[in-house]
């Protein structure tokens, strides 16, 4: 299991109900986005009306769930929350708008995968607030109209372009979470670190927020482990010595790249003399689905200059190859 990845599983479940931060306030990070629906959370508050519909995009674990728990709760008004690849027909959609209260929040995770037919029937409850369903069958079949209260829809996906036009169209507000500034990881690494009740000195939460791979559900991750860490082996206090001896340990380098970033670059410069490599080429190298290369592995490595895409596929950086000690042939 990839300690790195920025997918959530069941520990993580469970860790990060009490680490969420609940308001806009303590929502760290993500200025631009917090700004921005900060001003549309008041002005909709003001006219007592329902939020517009909010697109959040980002690779995983940046806070895109946690994003619209703060939506609801700054509009103070109930979520419910589903995943699109949880609808299999438009029935278990409807099924969901007809529990919404006026203003409530109906959130979307990976909304991209919402079957079609669901898909469809979102844009008239997006729009007007009203479904069609269809009654009886064969020839007596007939569409009943059926009203829904305002509601805000907020659909997390880990890329934009993924969404079909006419439901990207039909969100007012489109956010873009990017991946978190050193400073900010921080600041989250001490917050978790004084919910766990963990003694942490500010050389060590530095430590884990530059190898965090500019995620809060790593950081949160790797916080956990490495208290593990110090409480065996020392006094339970995390500095920076106990946070690289156990990143070390878990074999996250001093670039936060774990041993899957590792094997991509060096398939890529070992194999493929650095590029360009197409990504299911390399994706095949790896086992990984190409997908998930696009969604979780590429976008940090691209960012933190390791990896370049070019119009004939991808490419190791010089970067990427004084990182492992290579020497450079362009
Ligand atoms: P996503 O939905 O984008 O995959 P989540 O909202 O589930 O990500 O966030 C993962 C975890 O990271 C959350 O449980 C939360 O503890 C933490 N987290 C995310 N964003 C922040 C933030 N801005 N401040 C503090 N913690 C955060």
């Amino acid at each position: 299991e990839r300690l790195l990845s920025p997918d959530a599983d069941d520990s993580d479940k469970s860790l990060e109900k009490s680490l969420r931060p609940r308001y806009l306030a303590q929502y760290i990070g993500q200025d631009k986005v917090k700004q921005e629906l900060s001003i549309y959370i008041e002005a909709a508050k003001n006219r007592e009306e329902a939020l517009d519909h909010v697109l959040l995009y980002g690779p995983p674990g940046l806070g895109k769930t946690t994003m619209a728990m703060v939506i609801a709760n700054e509009m103070d008004v109930q979520i419910r929350s589903t995943s699109g690849p949880a609808i299999e027909r438009p029935g278990d959609l409807v099924a969901i708008l007809n529990e919404l209260e006026p203003g409530d929040v109906l959130f979307i995770d990976e909304i991209h995968r919402l079957p079609r037919v669901a898909e469809e029937t979102l844009y008239s409850a997006m729009e007007d607030y009203y479904v069609d369903i269809m009654v009886g069958q064969g020839p007596t079949a007939h569409p009943v109209h059926f009203p829904l209260p305002p509601f805000t829809l907020v659909g997390a996906t880990t890329r934009a372009g993924m969404l079909s036009a006419p439901l990207r169209d039909r969100f007012g507000i489109i956010s873009h979470m990017e991946y978190y500034e050193e400073e900010d990881l921080r600041e989250i690494v001490l917050r978790s670190a004084d919910i766990f009740q963990t003694e942490i000195v500010e050389e060590g939460a530095i430590e884990v927020a530059r190898r965090s791979r500019g995620t809060p559900r790593i950081a949160n991750r790797l916080l956990k482990r490495i208290r593990d860490f110090a409480q065996v082996q020392s006094d339970g206090v995390i500095n920076r010595a106990m946070a690289d001896q156990a990143l070390k340990l878990l074999q996250v380098d001093e670039a936060g790249l774990d041993y899957v970033d590792q094997k991509l670059l060096k398939t890529m410069i070992e194999l493929y003399h650095g590029g360009p490599i197409g990504l299911s080429t390399l994706a095949v190298n790896i086992g990984e689905e190409r997908e998930t290369v696009e969604d979780m592995y590429e976008p940090y490595l691209i960012q933190k200059g390791f990896i370049k895409r070019t119009p004939r596929g991808r490419v190791a950086t010089p970067l990427a190859y004084e990182h492992f000690n290579y020497p450079y042939q362009s």
